[in-house]
């Protein structure tokens, strides 16, 4: 089964639901960043939330995700292009928790405390966007519908799920995004919301048919129509350009601080693990270029 977003919407108009299956992105990310059973949990689940908030950005948009919280796994970032490109990565992948009563503990490792940043790059060379909430449960799904319920104003639902094989490696990972548009009926939101509460497992639904599955068992019996699906895949943006121009935001005196202890520069991105090295000629540009910029 292919990594897809699939959209659909009811007859009436007023709701729109988006399901995902990021089942192969989530197991190459976690293995990329060598997760923790928990860690490849909390880190699925916001995959498939990212490729699903990826999905209502117009072309050429880009959308990050940002869960810092007070437990062990530090940070949790997530990007999302409109192409269906996905990245993420976490700040402590080890770190790992006891499942509690046959449950991930995603919120104990994320930590009960903090803050959901979304930003959005709209192109046309305009500010980015920036929304900030505070975590509702750490448990990634609930804190995106009150991101997208509170900050952008529009009702939703989020549910998301991921499972792992055996080996450790991620064996699901897919979600939905139900949202309630201005001319949504109350009567078929009240019933959607019922089926949310007795929907059975994703990833259970996710083998059996694919995300048009879960559409189906959302919907219930409420007509509508799927409009269209897209592929959604891991693509890790960096390149020895941009890991330069990071290197310059960090000011001359640090880089010739890094000059003289160390013969050159290793950077690895903390998104695919690639190594970049830098030579003693080439952090001597980059030195110039950060005295230029500040003017020393
Ligand atoms: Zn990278």
């Amino acid at each position: 089964m292919a990594d897809q977003v699939v959209r659909a919407l009811c007859l009436s108009g007023g709701i729109r639901i988006l399901v995902c299956n990021a089942s192969n992105l989530a197991r190459e990310i976690c293995t990329l960043q060598q997760a923790s059973a928990t860690a490849s949990i909390a880190l699925s689940r916001g995959l498939a939330g990212g490729a699903l908030m990826g999905a209502l950005l117009k072309d050429g948009q880009r959308t990050a995700l940002k869960f810092e919280g007070n437990g062990p796994l530090r940070k949790m970032i997530i990007e999302a292009d409109s192409d269906g490109a996905v990245r993420g990565c976490v700040g402590n992948p080890a770190a790992d928790l006891e499942v509690i009563n046959e449950k991930w503990d995603v919120a104990g490792l994320i930590g009960r405390a903090g803050f959901l940043t979304v930003s959005k790059d709209l192109g046309f060379g305009g500010h980015p966007y920036q929304g900030v909430v505070q975590l509702v449960s750490s448990e990634v799904g609930e804190d995106l519908a009150y991101y997208l319920t509170d900050s952008e104003q529009t009702p939703s639902a989020v549910g998301l799920g991921a499972t792992l094989a055996d080996d450790g490696l991620v064996a699901t990972c897919c979600g939905f995004l139900v949202q309630a548009l201005p001319k949504a009926d109350d009567g078929e939101i009240g019933k959607i919301m019922a089926r949310i509460a007795e929907l059975p497992a994703l990833s259970g639904l996710l083998e059996d048919g694919g995300a048009e599955r879960i559409i189906q068992d959302l919907f219930g019996d409420i007509p509508y129509t799927v409009l269209e699906s897209h592929d959604i895949f891991f693509r890790c943006g960096c390149g020895q350009e941009k890991v330069e121009r990071a290197l310059i935001t960090l000011g001359a005196e640090e880089l010739r601080d890094m000059r003289t202890k160390e013969s050159g520069a290793e950077v690895i991105c903390e998104f695919c693990r690639k190594e970049y090295h830098l030579d003693g000629a080439e952090l001597d540009n980059l030195i110039k270029q950060a005295s230029e910029r500040s003017g020393d």
